[in-house]
Protein backbone atom coordinates (compact mmCIF):
# COMPACT_ATOMS: atom_id res chain seq x y z
CA UNK A 1 0.00 0.00 0.00
CA UNK A 2 1.43 3.68 -0.48
CA UNK A 3 2.41 5.87 2.16
CA UNK A 4 -0.76 7.60 3.05
CA UNK A 5 -0.94 11.62 3.17
CA UNK A 6 -2.27 12.60 7.54
CA UNK A 7 -3.55 15.80 8.66
CA UNK A 8 -0.61 17.82 9.17
CA UNK A 9 1.10 15.80 5.83
CA UNK A 10 0.47 15.65 2.36
CA UNK A 11 2.29 12.62 -0.24
CA UNK A 12 2.98 14.75 -3.37
CA UNK A 13 4.58 12.04 -5.00
CA UNK A 14 2.52 9.73 -7.09
CA UNK A 15 1.25 7.02 -4.61
CA UNK A 16 3.30 4.06 -6.34
CA UNK A 17 6.88 5.96 -5.31
CA UNK A 18 6.10 5.05 -1.84
CA UNK A 19 4.51 1.43 -1.88
CA UNK A 20 5.37 -0.74 1.18
CA UNK A 21 3.61 -2.90 3.41
CA UNK A 22 1.12 -1.73 5.44
CA UNK A 23 3.50 -1.94 8.87
CA UNK A 24 6.06 0.30 7.46
CA UNK A 25 3.25 2.64 5.64
CA UNK A 26 1.41 2.59 9.49
CA UNK A 27 4.88 3.58 11.53
CA UNK A 28 5.85 6.62 8.88
CA UNK A 29 2.24 7.81 9.29
CA UNK A 30 2.36 8.10 12.86
CA UNK A 31 5.92 9.27 12.61
CA UNK A 32 5.19 11.79 9.80
CA UNK A 33 1.85 13.04 11.53
CA UNK A 34 3.67 14.34 14.86
CA UNK A 35 7.06 15.65 13.17
CA UNK A 36 4.69 17.41 10.74
CA UNK A 37 2.91 18.69 13.94
CA UNK A 38 5.38 19.26 15.94
CA UNK A 39 7.15 21.16 13.29
CA UNK A 40 4.42 23.99 12.78
CA UNK A 41 2.21 22.10 10.08
CA UNK A 42 -1.28 21.73 10.25
CA UNK A 43 -4.32 20.86 7.93
CA UNK A 44 -4.76 24.44 6.58
CA UNK A 45 -0.92 24.20 6.15
CA UNK A 46 0.45 20.77 5.75
CA UNK A 47 3.78 19.79 5.00
CA UNK A 48 4.99 18.18 1.89
CA UNK A 49 6.64 15.02 1.27
CA UNK A 50 8.10 13.36 -1.96
CA UNK A 51 9.17 9.70 -2.53
CA UNK A 52 10.79 7.83 -4.99
CA UNK A 53 10.52 4.05 -5.59
CA UNK A 54 13.94 2.11 -4.72
CA UNK A 55 15.46 -1.02 -6.45
CA UNK A 56 17.65 -2.71 -3.97
CA UNK A 57 17.79 -4.79 -0.97
CA UNK A 58 14.56 -3.90 0.96
CA UNK A 59 12.50 -2.22 -1.20
CA UNK A 60 12.64 -5.95 -3.54
CA UNK A 61 10.22 -6.34 -0.86
CA UNK A 62 8.11 -3.55 -0.18
CA UNK A 63 9.87 -2.71 3.30
CA UNK A 64 11.56 0.16 2.74
CA UNK A 65 10.84 3.44 1.25
CA UNK A 66 12.84 6.49 0.22
CA UNK A 67 12.35 10.11 0.95
CA UNK A 68 13.33 12.50 -1.52
CA UNK A 69 11.60 16.09 -0.30
CA UNK A 70 10.27 17.67 2.27
CA UNK A 71 8.25 20.92 2.56
CA UNK A 72 8.68 21.36 -0.78
CA UNK A 73 13.20 20.70 -0.47
CA UNK A 74 15.20 18.21 -2.06
CA UNK A 75 17.01 16.05 1.15
CA UNK A 76 20.68 17.18 -1.13
CA UNK A 77 19.48 21.13 -0.56
CA UNK A 78 18.99 20.98 2.79
CA UNK A 79 21.99 19.21 3.27
CA UNK A 80 23.82 22.02 1.49
CA UNK A 81 22.01 24.22 3.72
CA UNK A 82 23.06 22.23 6.48
CA UNK A 83 26.98 21.95 5.67
CA UNK A 84 26.84 25.92 4.87
CA UNK A 85 25.62 26.91 8.26
CA UNK A 86 28.08 24.48 10.13
CA UNK A 87 30.99 25.75 8.14
CA UNK A 88 30.45 29.15 9.18
CA UNK A 89 30.47 28.97 12.28
CA UNK A 90 32.83 30.74 14.51
CA UNK A 91 35.89 27.84 15.23
CA UNK A 92 37.81 26.62 17.34
CA UNK A 93 35.43 27.65 19.92
CA UNK A 94 31.83 26.75 20.63
CA UNK A 95 31.28 30.08 21.92
CA UNK A 96 27.69 31.77 22.15
CA UNK A 97 27.37 32.84 18.35
CA UNK A 98 28.15 29.40 16.81
CA UNK A 99 25.57 27.72 19.28
CA UNK A 100 23.03 30.27 18.10
CA UNK A 101 24.23 29.12 14.10
CA UNK A 102 23.36 25.47 15.31
CA UNK A 103 20.13 26.22 17.43
CA UNK A 104 18.73 28.05 13.80
CA UNK A 105 19.94 25.38 11.57
CA UNK A 106 17.85 22.87 13.50
CA UNK A 107 14.78 24.89 14.52
CA UNK A 108 14.97 25.38 10.47
CA UNK A 109 16.34 22.76 8.41
CA UNK A 110 13.50 20.46 7.64
CA UNK A 111 15.61 17.52 6.38
CA UNK A 112 17.71 17.17 9.43
CA UNK A 113 14.51 17.52 11.70
CA UNK A 114 12.80 14.38 9.22
CA UNK A 115 15.96 12.67 9.78
CA UNK A 116 16.40 13.29 13.48
CA UNK A 117 12.52 12.79 14.15
CA UNK A 118 12.68 9.63 11.94
CA UNK A 119 15.71 8.50 14.72
CA UNK A 120 14.02 8.97 17.54
CA UNK A 121 10.76 8.00 16.53
CA UNK A 122 11.04 5.04 14.73
CA UNK A 123 11.51 1.21 15.25
CA UNK A 124 13.27 0.45 12.20
CA UNK A 125 14.36 -2.89 10.91
CA UNK A 126 18.18 -4.38 11.98
CA UNK A 127 18.94 -7.50 10.42
CA UNK A 128 21.10 -9.75 11.94
CA UNK A 129 24.54 -8.27 11.60
CA UNK A 130 23.73 -5.33 9.77
CA UNK A 131 22.96 -1.60 11.00
CA UNK A 132 19.48 -0.32 11.54
CA UNK A 133 18.11 0.29 8.54
CA UNK A 134 17.73 4.15 8.50
CA UNK A 135 20.03 5.92 6.03
CA UNK A 136 20.88 9.14 5.16
CA UNK A 137 22.92 12.62 4.28
CA UNK A 138 23.32 13.10 7.92
CA UNK A 139 23.96 9.31 9.20
CA UNK A 140 28.04 9.93 9.55
CA UNK A 141 27.32 12.66 12.10
CA UNK A 142 23.92 11.55 13.60
CA UNK A 143 24.04 8.49 13.61
CA UNK A 144 22.89 5.83 13.92
CA UNK A 145 25.64 3.63 12.29
CA UNK A 146 28.46 6.22 12.30
CA UNK A 147 30.43 3.98 10.26
CA UNK A 148 28.51 4.29 6.93
CA UNK A 149 30.99 3.66 4.36
CA UNK A 150 31.79 6.26 1.85
CA UNK A 151 30.11 4.62 -1.24
CA UNK A 152 26.83 4.46 1.00
CA UNK A 153 26.81 7.61 2.23
CA UNK A 154 27.00 8.90 -1.22
CA UNK A 155 23.99 6.70 -2.33
CA UNK A 156 22.09 8.47 0.35
CA UNK A 157 23.25 12.34 -0.21
CA UNK A 158 20.08 12.53 -1.98
CA UNK A 159 17.16 10.82 0.31
CA UNK A 160 16.63 9.31 3.57
CA UNK A 161 16.06 5.35 3.41
CA UNK A 162 14.16 3.86 5.73
CA UNK A 163 13.23 0.00 6.37
CA UNK A 164 10.97 -1.90 8.58
ZN1 LIG B 1 16.15 3.02 -0.11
Amino acid sequence: MPVPSGTAYVVKSPPENGLCTPQLADELRKILERFAADSGFNGRNPLALFFRPGIFGHHKVGRAVDIYAVGGTGMDTWKKHWDKAMENRPQPMEGQTSAAIRAQERSRNLGWRLYKALQSYGHWAQPYGYPIQLFGPWTRSEGPWRFISDRLLYAHRDHIHVAK
